[in-house]
């Protein structure tokens, strides 16, 4: 195994020579295009223009010339490579462009901030760590579940080089350990205010594969790579502040403002699963008995509902959403979520009484009776819900159109895709097809 803090420091010593300018396509998959050093000035300042018109979710050919203006705050060197890369905003005539992103993100920050708001989240993003020999037969190189250490833990030294490398790209690493599943693997960043942490989910994700791969090995963060094992989550934990104050402190417990937002997140969650959970693979994942949200619920310790309240003390007041998985574009479903949880707090919305019994185990009766609804079972039915939700449509502004339409074009060739293998419609086992599509997610 390489020593990667000697990594670190020859990547460092190196001159940079090139800048690569990284933007996300629909997808949230990084997209970008690199410059001489000598060009970084003037892409802060005027922006360095680009053809969009292949890029995944934008525009049509008729109409594609793009600017990219980089966001100095977001530069990070790249330790192994001796160049940089840094994030930044789309224009078109002068103007953001209405499908960027991490526009998109921006305003609905910029909303919040309107009424003195800023949120912080969190993220718990899962991923596996695979062999494969070019067939889409994956090997689990370890054994280990959760918690597992030693021998049990074959990418421990992995997973340290993961975490030694993340500072460099302004993440700090919190918790690394194994995950539930064989060769599953979670390492936790602290949280930060929320453009940031989408921007380092993107960070993440490319330490994570560029160290796998150094490794032989695939890190996939598909939400359910195996059928019959864990599936891939990305849990985030949310809080609103203003003016320096954690809003989500009640008296004892959460105050109203946050069981308004988790009454907004409720109101609002089938329509949000087609943002935080946007890929048809995602509802593989959604199914009882693997710690993933299947029912539209909320409770305290309970590890099967959609919303949990992790206990807290002093600052950490906040809310855990379970939902969404890593394969979804952060700056979307930031945004979405974010206003889902605004709508709740502007119209006062009751969450509904929190569960504690085990969703999985309830009966339909019992269930009904507490009037738990069920999430979306596939992207399809999302989909639908989503076309039904002014709020979340409203917050992926100008992307709403090209997100809708991109997915329904990817639904729709999942179905045909299952038709020409006479599969059944909601099979819940996983496709050739998603892992050819989703692998690399
Ligand atoms: N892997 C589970 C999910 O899909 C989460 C497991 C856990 O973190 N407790 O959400
Ligand atoms: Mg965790
Ligand atoms: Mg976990
Ligand atoms: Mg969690």
């Amino acid at each position: 195994m390489m020593n990667s803090l000697k990594a670190i420091e020859s990547g460092f010593g190196r001159k940079v020579r090139f800048v690569q300018l990284i933007f996300v396509d629909i997808n949230g998959v990084p997209k970008g295009m690199e410059i001489p050093a000598a060009r970084y000035e003037e892409a802060i300042e005027d922006g360095i223009s680009f053809d969009g018109s292949s890029i995944p979710g934008f525009q049509g050919i008729e109409d594609s010339d793009l600017i990219f203006k980089a966001d100095p705050s977001t530069y990070a060197e790249v330790p192994w490579e001796g160049i940089a890369r840094v994030y930044g905003y789309i224009y078109k005539d002068g103007k953001p462009y209405a499908a960027d992103p991490r526009g998109v993100l921006k305003k609905v920050i910029d909303e919040l901030a309107k009424e003195g708001l800023t949120a912080y989240i969190g993220p718990e993003p899962e991923f596996y760590l695979l062999r494969r020999n070019g067939s889409w037969e994956l090997h689990l190189p370890d054994g280990g579940g959760y918690f597992d250490i030693l021998s049990l833990d074959r990418a421990r030294e992995i997973k340290r080089e993961i975490a030694e490398y993340m500072p460099a790209f302004g993440l700090i690493p919190e918790v690394l350990h194994h995950e539930v599943g064989n060769a599953q693997h979670e390492i936790d960043f602290r949280y930060d205010e929320a453009l940031r942490t989408a921007d380092n989910i993107i960070s993440f994700k490319y330490v994570v594969k560029a160290v796998a791969e150094r490794h032989g090995l695939y890190a996939t963060f598909m939400p359910k790579p195996l059928h019959g094992m864990p599936g891939n989550g990305m849990h985030l934990h949310i809080s609103l502040w203003k003016e320096g104050e954690n809003l989500f402190i009640g008296e004892d417990g959460l105050s109203d403002t946050a069981l308004y937002f988790i009454g907004g997140l409720l109101k609002h969650a089938k329509a949000l699963t087609a943002v935080t959970n946007p890929t048809v693979n995602s509802y593989k994942r959604l199914v009882p008995g693997y710690e993933a949200p299947v029912y539209v619920s909320w409770g305290y310790r309970n590890r099967s509902a959609l919303i949990r309240v992790p206990a807290f003390w002093g600052n950490g007041a906040r809310i855990e959403y379970r939902c969404p998985d890593p394969s979804a574009n952060p700056y979307f479903a930031f945004a979405a979520i974010l206003m889902a949880g605004l709508d709740g707090i502007r119209h006062k919305v009751e969450p509904s009484a929190y569960v504690e019994e085990n969703l999985y185990e309830i009966s339909d009766d019992r269930r009904k009776r507490l009037g738990i609804e069920t999430l979306p079972e596939s992207l399809g039915e999302a989909l639908e819900a989503l076309k039904n939700d002014k709020i979340v449509r409203k917050a992926l502004g100008g992307a709403y159109e090209n997100f809708v339409r991109y997915k329904e074009r990817e639904w729709e060739e999942y179905l045909a895709y299952l038709e020409a293998n006479h599969l059944p419609k909601d099979t819940k086992r996983v496709t050739e097809w998603e892992l050819e599509r989703y692998f690399h997610v």
